[in-house]
Protein backbone atom coordinates (compact mmCIF):
# COMPACT_ATOMS: atom_id res chain seq x y z
CA UNK A 1 0.00 0.00 0.00
CA UNK A 2 1.29 3.61 -0.94
CA UNK A 3 1.09 4.68 2.40
CA UNK A 4 2.52 8.66 0.97
CA UNK A 5 -0.73 8.87 -0.73
CA UNK A 6 -2.93 7.12 1.96
CA UNK A 7 -1.47 10.06 4.10
CA UNK A 8 -2.21 12.42 2.06
CA UNK A 9 -5.88 11.80 1.37
CA UNK A 10 -6.27 11.36 4.81
CA UNK A 11 -4.56 15.08 5.78
CA UNK A 12 -6.89 16.48 2.50
CA UNK A 13 -10.31 15.07 4.66
CA UNK A 14 -9.04 16.27 8.30
CA UNK A 15 -8.58 19.89 6.66
CA UNK A 16 -11.79 19.72 5.13
CA UNK A 17 -13.44 18.64 8.83
CA UNK A 18 -14.61 15.68 6.81
CA UNK A 19 -15.36 13.30 10.04
CA UNK A 20 -12.99 10.48 8.84
CA UNK A 21 -11.97 7.89 11.64
CA UNK A 22 -9.97 8.19 13.89
CA UNK A 23 -6.67 6.53 14.77
CA UNK A 24 -6.96 5.02 18.29
CA UNK A 25 -10.85 3.45 16.56
CA UNK A 26 -8.82 2.00 13.68
CA UNK A 27 -6.16 0.57 15.73
CA UNK A 28 -8.62 -1.15 17.59
CA UNK A 29 -10.77 -2.44 14.33
CA UNK A 30 -7.63 -3.47 12.63
CA UNK A 31 -6.37 -5.21 15.47
CA UNK A 32 -9.53 -7.30 15.61
CA UNK A 33 -9.49 -7.94 12.47
CA UNK A 34 -5.93 -8.93 11.45
CA UNK A 35 -7.00 -12.30 13.32
CA UNK A 36 -10.22 -13.21 11.26
CA UNK A 37 -8.52 -11.90 8.09
CA UNK A 38 -12.53 -11.25 6.43
CA UNK A 39 -13.94 -11.71 3.15
CA UNK A 40 -16.93 -9.19 2.78
CA UNK A 41 -16.74 -5.78 4.97
CA UNK A 42 -19.89 -3.63 4.50
CA UNK A 43 -19.07 -0.56 5.45
CA UNK A 44 -22.27 2.48 5.60
CA UNK A 45 -20.76 5.79 5.29
CA UNK A 46 -17.93 5.94 3.10
CA UNK A 47 -16.91 9.70 2.77
CA UNK A 48 -13.86 9.69 0.85
CA UNK A 49 -12.77 6.21 1.14
CA UNK A 50 -10.02 6.75 3.89
CA UNK A 51 -11.75 3.95 6.25
CA UNK A 52 -12.70 1.43 3.28
CA UNK A 53 -8.87 2.05 2.23
CA UNK A 54 -7.73 1.37 5.46
CA UNK A 55 -9.54 -1.77 5.88
CA UNK A 56 -8.23 -3.29 2.94
CA UNK A 57 -5.06 -4.04 4.71
CA UNK A 58 -6.67 -6.58 6.70
CA UNK A 59 -8.93 -8.33 3.76
CA UNK A 60 -8.35 -11.57 3.03
CA UNK A 61 -6.75 -11.91 -0.30
CA UNK A 62 -9.85 -11.90 -2.38
CA UNK A 63 -11.45 -10.26 -0.35
CA UNK A 64 -13.91 -7.30 -0.81
CA UNK A 65 -15.65 -3.93 0.66
CA UNK A 66 -19.40 -2.78 -0.57
CA UNK A 67 -19.71 1.27 0.85
CA UNK A 68 -22.71 2.73 0.39
CA UNK A 69 -22.44 7.13 0.78
CA UNK A 70 -25.24 9.36 -0.11
CA UNK A 71 -23.26 12.51 -1.16
CA UNK A 72 -22.14 12.36 -4.64
CA UNK A 73 -19.34 15.27 -4.60
CA UNK A 74 -18.13 12.53 -1.48
CA UNK A 75 -18.69 9.30 -3.96
CA UNK A 76 -16.63 11.04 -6.43
CA UNK A 77 -13.93 11.99 -4.51
CA UNK A 78 -13.76 8.95 -2.88
CA UNK A 79 -13.53 7.44 -6.67
CA UNK A 80 -10.71 9.09 -6.60
CA UNK A 81 -8.91 8.34 -4.01
CA UNK A 82 -9.58 4.51 -4.43
CA UNK A 83 -8.45 4.55 -8.04
CA UNK A 84 -5.20 6.50 -6.87
CA UNK A 85 -4.79 4.10 -4.24
CA UNK A 86 -5.20 1.26 -6.91
CA UNK A 87 -8.15 -0.37 -5.25
CA UNK A 88 -10.91 -0.28 -7.97
CA UNK A 89 -11.37 -4.24 -7.65
CA UNK A 90 -11.35 -4.60 -4.31
CA UNK A 91 -13.80 -1.54 -3.06
CA UNK A 92 -17.07 -0.98 -4.46
CA UNK A 93 -19.19 2.25 -3.52
CA UNK A 94 -22.94 1.82 -3.76
CA UNK A 95 -24.06 5.42 -4.44
CA UNK A 96 -27.24 6.06 -2.11
CA UNK A 97 -29.35 6.53 1.04
CA UNK A 98 -28.14 3.75 2.74
CA UNK A 99 -32.08 3.25 4.37
CA UNK A 100 -32.77 2.67 0.87
CA UNK A 101 -29.89 0.40 -0.17
CA UNK A 102 -29.41 -2.08 3.10
CA UNK A 103 -32.72 -3.65 2.46
CA UNK A 104 -31.76 -4.28 -1.48
CA UNK A 105 -28.65 -6.47 -0.04
CA UNK A 106 -29.00 -10.16 0.57
CA UNK A 107 -25.58 -11.56 0.74
CA UNK A 108 -23.71 -11.82 4.17
CA UNK A 109 -20.97 -10.08 5.58
CA UNK A 110 -18.40 -11.26 7.88
CA UNK A 111 -17.82 -7.65 9.22
CA UNK A 112 -20.13 -4.52 9.31
CA UNK A 113 -19.08 -0.87 10.03
CA UNK A 114 -21.78 1.44 10.60
CA UNK A 115 -20.13 5.13 10.51
CA UNK A 116 -23.20 7.21 9.13
CA UNK A 117 -26.38 9.26 10.07
CA UNK A 118 -26.49 8.65 14.11
CA UNK A 119 -30.38 8.88 14.06
CA UNK A 120 -30.63 5.72 11.86
CA UNK A 121 -28.25 3.56 13.92
CA UNK A 122 -31.25 1.68 15.52
CA UNK A 123 -31.99 0.63 11.42
CA UNK A 124 -28.66 0.16 10.58
CA UNK A 125 -28.34 -2.14 13.32
CA UNK A 126 -31.78 -3.80 12.05
CA UNK A 127 -30.47 -4.47 8.77
CA UNK A 128 -26.77 -5.26 9.79
CA UNK A 129 -27.80 -8.51 12.58
CA UNK A 130 -30.27 -9.27 9.24
CA UNK A 131 -27.04 -9.27 6.77
CA UNK A 132 -24.34 -10.43 9.20
CA UNK A 133 -22.80 -13.67 8.64
CA UNK A 134 -22.80 -16.32 11.62
CA UNK A 135 -19.31 -15.23 13.33
CA UNK A 136 -19.40 -11.73 12.05
CA UNK A 137 -18.58 -8.66 13.55
CA UNK A 138 -20.26 -5.37 13.59
CA UNK A 139 -18.36 -2.18 14.65
CA UNK A 140 -20.19 1.09 15.18
CA UNK A 141 -18.88 4.68 15.21
CA UNK A 142 -18.97 7.63 17.25
CA UNK A 143 -21.22 5.32 19.62
CA UNK A 144 -21.11 7.82 22.66
CA UNK A 145 -20.98 10.89 20.63
CA UNK A 146 -18.38 13.47 21.95
CA UNK A 147 -19.77 12.01 25.63
CA UNK A 148 -23.45 13.02 25.07
CA UNK A 149 -25.06 9.37 25.42
CA UNK A 150 -24.01 8.92 28.72
CA UNK A 151 -24.32 11.99 30.42
CA UNK A 152 -27.73 13.46 31.17
CA UNK A 153 -27.79 15.88 27.91
CA UNK A 154 -31.17 16.10 26.82
CA UNK A 155 -31.36 19.13 24.93
CA UNK A 156 -30.25 21.13 21.58
CA UNK A 157 -30.26 19.58 17.92
CA UNK A 158 -28.60 16.61 18.57
CA UNK A 159 -31.08 15.57 20.60
CA UNK A 160 -32.47 12.68 18.25
CA UNK A 161 -29.15 11.35 17.58
CA UNK A 162 -27.97 11.06 21.23
CA UNK A 163 -31.43 9.38 21.67
CA UNK A 164 -31.53 7.07 18.93
CA UNK A 165 -27.57 6.05 19.53
CA UNK A 166 -29.24 5.30 23.14
CA UNK A 167 -31.68 2.89 21.70
CA UNK A 168 -28.68 1.11 19.96
CA UNK A 169 -26.80 0.54 23.10
CA UNK A 170 -29.59 -0.86 24.41
CA UNK A 171 -30.70 -3.31 22.05
CA UNK A 172 -27.38 -4.60 21.24
CA UNK A 173 -26.44 -4.99 25.41
CA UNK A 174 -29.69 -6.39 26.71
CA UNK A 175 -30.34 -8.53 23.57
CA UNK A 176 -29.45 -11.60 24.57
CA UNK A 177 -28.44 -13.46 21.88
CA UNK A 178 -25.81 -10.49 21.13
CA UNK A 179 -22.31 -9.81 22.54
CA UNK A 180 -21.17 -5.86 22.95
CA UNK A 181 -18.51 -3.87 23.95
CA UNK A 182 -18.54 -0.56 24.38
CA UNK A 183 -15.06 0.91 24.04
CA UNK A 184 -14.02 4.93 24.70
CA UNK A 185 -11.43 5.02 22.21
CA UNK A 186 -12.27 8.20 19.60
CA UNK A 187 -15.72 8.95 19.65
CA UNK A 188 -16.77 5.81 21.33
CA UNK A 189 -16.92 2.42 19.34
CA UNK A 190 -19.49 -0.25 19.91
CA UNK A 191 -18.60 -4.05 18.91
CA UNK A 192 -21.33 -6.65 18.70
CA UNK A 193 -21.03 -10.34 17.81
CA UNK A 194 -23.64 -13.02 18.26
CA UNK A 195 -23.47 -14.74 21.56
CA UNK A 196 -21.86 -18.34 21.32
CA UNK A 197 -24.14 -20.71 23.28
N1 LIG B 1 -16.19 5.98 7.21
C1 LIG B 1 -15.58 7.24 6.80
C2 LIG B 1 -16.26 8.44 7.40
C3 LIG B 1 -17.74 8.51 7.17
S1 LIG B 1 -18.44 10.07 7.64
C4 LIG B 1 -14.14 7.22 7.22
O1 LIG B 1 -13.87 6.90 8.40
O2 LIG B 1 -13.25 7.52 6.41
C5 LIG B 1 -20.13 9.71 7.42
C6 LIG B 1 -20.57 9.67 5.97
O3 LIG B 1 -21.84 9.03 5.95
C7 LIG B 1 -20.79 11.05 5.34
O4 LIG B 1 -20.01 11.15 4.18
C8 LIG B 1 -22.27 11.10 5.03
O5 LIG B 1 -22.57 11.74 3.80
C9 LIG B 1 -22.64 9.63 4.95
N2 LIG B 1 -24.03 9.32 5.30
C10 LIG B 1 -24.71 9.76 6.39
N3 LIG B 1 -25.94 9.23 6.40
C11 LIG B 1 -26.04 8.41 5.34
C12 LIG B 1 -27.08 7.58 4.81
N4 LIG B 1 -28.27 7.50 5.40
N5 LIG B 1 -26.81 6.88 3.68
C13 LIG B 1 -25.61 6.97 3.06
N6 LIG B 1 -24.60 7.74 3.51
C14 LIG B 1 -24.81 8.45 4.62
MG1 LIG C 1 -17.18 8.08 12.51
Amino acid sequence: MNLVELEKIKEKALEEHIPIIMDDTLEVIEEYLKENKPKKILEIGTAVGYSAICFTKVLEENGIIDTIEREHTRVEEAKENIKKMDLEDKIHILEGDAVEILPTLEDKYDVIFIDAAKGKYPFFLKEALRLLSKDGIIFADNILYKGYVLSDYNKHKQRTAVRNLREYIKETTENEKLDTKILEVGDGLAITKFANR
